[in-house]
């Protein structure tokens, strides 16, 4: 049975309302690796080929609170795959810590390293077909990760049926991959990565190679698995439609988090609820922050810049000389 992982949560539980409502998790912030439910420290992952060093991750600090929908944004090669990877079980870090659901995926067996792809994350990527078997229909491409966790056949048919219904893709059950439209595919292919009530769902820019009205769909049917089911979930995405839409997103830049939004629901007098958004940059635990690249422009920012406490806050100032005040060197 699926169900003896640590800290793991199954589909029924979750629809009994034994677990706290994802909204309240989400308001929480960790304090600590020890309350978060991924928790990233100092993580590292160098590639090397043919003599060729590639810092992939560069001393990442990520801490994710239980509930939480994050989206990922950066730049093409700024590490965001490696670290869903790493997050995933797929990959080991060269350095760092890495505890997702209370495993160190640093010290994983291989046996433990199964168990854990199978029943503790959830993975999604970018072609439905790296999560679907095309000689399966959508009910019985849900049920296959389930019978490897060996979840009975009674079982597998009601979960996977509830899965089709939850993600809007119920009246597929019996069809084939090639005979679903591009939406419905990655639906399905969510059903799979969440078959056996991960804990965390991962998906590498899930909606990618779909237009933004099938995007559209396939993101409302995360929210719904995230909401309905309580699984955490982190997305990487290009889709400015989808990072505007979820409480935080955080920005990766040359392997480590730079920059972070949090957005928070507020309703007016009249009743219309808006999103505020609060860009912040992120202090790792040696004190380091990344400036944003047009704050740099825009001072012209280079080498040394002066600091000043200030009472609340502090100032970045140009390294020129005194007495010069706007002057270029
Ligand atoms: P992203 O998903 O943000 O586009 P990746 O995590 O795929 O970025 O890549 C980060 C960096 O690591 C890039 O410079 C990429 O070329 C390099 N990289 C990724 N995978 C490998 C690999 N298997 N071997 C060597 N270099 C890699
Ligand atoms: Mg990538």
């Amino acid at each position: 049975m699926a169900g003896d992982a640590p800290r793991k949560t199954t589909i029924d539980e979750l629809t009994s309302g034994a677990v706290a409502a994802p909204e309240a998790a989400a308001s929480r912030r960790p304090a600590s690796g020890d309350e978060a439910l991924i928790a990233c420290d100092r993580l590292v992952r160098i590639y090397s080929t043919a003599g060729i060093e590639v810092q992939a991750l560069q001393g990442l600090d990520l801490l994710i609170a239980r509930g939480e929908l994050t989206a990922l944004v950066g730049a093409s090669g700024s590490g965001k795959s490696t670290l869903l990877n790493i997050l995933a079980g797929l990959d080991k870090p060269t350095a760092g810590q890495a505890r997702v659901a209370g495993h160190d995926l640093l010290t994983l067996d291989g046996r433990e390293r199964l168990a854990y792809r199978r029943s503790t994350v959830g993975f999604l990527w970018q072609q439905a077909s790296r999560n679907l078997l095309a000689h399966l229909t959508a009910a019985e491409n849900i049920m296959l990760p389930m019978r490897l966790a060996g979840v009975g056949r009674a079982e597998r048919r009601r979960r996977a049926g509830e899965l089709l219904g939850l993600l809007g893709i119920g009246h597929t059950a019996d069809r084939l991959p090639a005979q679903m439209s591009g939406g419905e595919r990655q639906r399905d292919a969510l059903g799979v990565a969440l078959a056996n009530g991960p804990a965390v769902l991962l998906a590498d820019e899930p909606t990618g190679e779909l237009d933004s009205e099938t995007a559209g769909e396939v993101f409302a049917a995360i929210r719904r698995a995230n909401a309905q089911l309580g699984v955490t979930v982190l997305v990487v995405t290009h889709d400015p439609a989808v990072s505007a839409h979820v409480r935080r997103t955080v920005a990766i830049r040359d392997g480590r988090i730079a920059t972070e939004v949090l957005r928070r629901e507020q309703t007016d007098a009249s009743g219309e609820v808006a999103y505020v958004a609060q860009e912040y940059a992120v202090l790792d635990r040696a004190g380091r922050m990344q400036i944003p690249r047009d704050f740099i422009e825009s001072l012209g920012l280079a080498e040394r810049v002066r600091l000043t406490l200030e009472p609340d806050h502090l100032a970045v100032w140009p390294d020129r000389p005194a007495g010069h005040d706007g002057e270029r060197r």
